[in-house]
């Protein structure tokens, strides 16, 4: 490895934005840090055969765009709770816990122990889909390229996308592929040449209420506002951000989806958003809500991250947190206006083109939340929060 320091400006609101979005100027660059003490300046990591000059071009370039394209803004914080108490255990420790195996890049399987804790932090998310008599749907993990362009997927997140292909329906180029595979111990070659292959014509889903929306095409909704849940893995390409199991590349994700009039949907996320304080309050987790928006590698996404932020349409629940932030957002709470209602023709019971919202839960981000927070030993969790998880003694 071969540092790199770069010395620029960066406004403190972007020093999040820019440290997840620096991987992705070269695949050369293996760690990144805005330097905060120093209040300006980025220290990165290269790979031993990277071209520094030319990524330090491109680096610069990358973050003054993304400066100037930004517009400041201030922390909206509504709500704060609870006591941060030293953390218990580290993203390390987490990782080289018995009760997970790391599979690949942002790939875990969880053992029992933390598998029952997962269930149980759905069992709390159906319980509070029941509570709002919200509908239960089951939806694919994959999604048709056709399906997410026109949920504007493709132009605002091109950076997490994950493309499912599929080797053309010929037998020479099949088991050319098959023979390549046969005796070699793991070497196999990943990159076919493109004609043996199939156009890309589906994505692995990066969230769940993506399904939701087309589910409802062309009808009127019969209330007001129409509440549905759904739960899956999700999959969003981090690339060198991933960490503990705090940010993965296939993820769990449990969604309440909303739909119907605007006002009816602002006042059913205030409701949601007093559920879920109430939730991480059992849980033994502090916490605040606060203004978000979604992040914006793309050039052309940055305004639309502007207007979230001047519609306070995210909201994130962020809980300390042991990373370069502090805080790591487990939920979020959108509000999306008539972007879906008008894409997929969605209409209020009223006749008005329908507004959406979803409100997500990151399963794996709540059990590393809680990990972090209580250490490793379930025995030693909060009393209140063993109940609330249904841990037995
Ligand atoms: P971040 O800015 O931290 O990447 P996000 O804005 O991309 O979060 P949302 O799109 O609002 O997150 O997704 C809903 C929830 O899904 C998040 O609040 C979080 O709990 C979870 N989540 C998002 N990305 C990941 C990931 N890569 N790994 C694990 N959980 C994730
Ligand atoms: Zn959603
Ligand atoms: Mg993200």
């Amino acid at each position: 490895m071969k540092p790199l320091r770069i010395d620029i400006e960066i406004p403190a609101f972007l020093h999040r934005d820019v440290e997840h979005g620096v991987f992705y100027c070269s695949e050369k660059i293996l760690e990144g840090r805005v330097d905060r003490d120093a209040g300006s300046g980025i220290d990165l990591e290269l790979a031993d055969d990277a071209d520094t000059e030319s990524i330090e071009s491109t680096v610069r370039g990358w973050i003054e765009q993304t400066i100037q394209r930004s517009l400041r803004y201030e922390d909206d914080v509504l709500q704060e709770w609870g006591e941060a108490a030293p953390f218990r255990s580290e993203t390390e420790e987490i990782l080289a816990s018995k009760d997970l195996k790391v599979m690949g890049n942002g790939l875990v399987s969880y053992g029992p122990r933390y598998t029952r804790i997962l269930q149980s932090l759905l069992e709390i998310c159906e319980q509070l889909s029941a509570s709002v008599e919200a509908e239960p749907f089951m939806t694919p993990a994959v999604a048709t390229v056709e399906h997410l362009q026109r949920c504007d997927f493709l132009a605002q997140f091109p950076q997490a996308i994950s493309f499912v292909t599929h080797f053309r329906e010929d037998h020479s180029v099949i088991d050319r592929f098959a023979e390549q595979c046969r005796g070699t111990d793991g070497a196999v070659d990943c990159q076919p040449p493109a004609e043996h292959l199939k156009p890309f014509g589906m994505l692995l889903r990066p969230a769940v209420c993506y399904h939701i929306y087309p589910y409802f095409e062309g009808e009127t909704l019969d209330r007001d506002p129409y509440l549905a849940c759904a739960v899956g893995d999700c999959f969003r390409y981090e690339s060198r951000n991933t960490t503990g199991i705090d940010r993965l590349f296939d993820f769990r994700l449990y969604e309440i989806v909303g739909l119907g009039s605007d006002e009816t949907l602002q006042r059913w996320r205030e409701g949601m958003i007093a559920e879920a304080v109430e939730i991480f309050t059992d849980l033994g987790l502090p916490g605040r809500i606060a203004g978000s928006n979604d992040p914006f590698f793309a050039a052309g996404s940055i305004l639309k991250s502007t207007f979230q932020r001047a519609h306070a349409l995210k909201y994130e629940l962020e809980v300390p947190f042991p990373n370069r932030e502090g805080r790591l957002a487990v939920a979020s709470f959108n509000l999306h206006r008539d972007f879906f209602g008008t894409r997929f023709d969605i209409q209020t019971p009223s006749r008005e083109v329908a507004s959406t919202g979803c409100v997500g839960y990151g399963l794996d981000r709540i059990l590393s939340a809680l990990l972090v927070h209580h250490g490793l030993d379930l025995e030693q969790w909060p009393q209140r929060c063993r109940e609330r998880l249904g841990i037995r003694a």
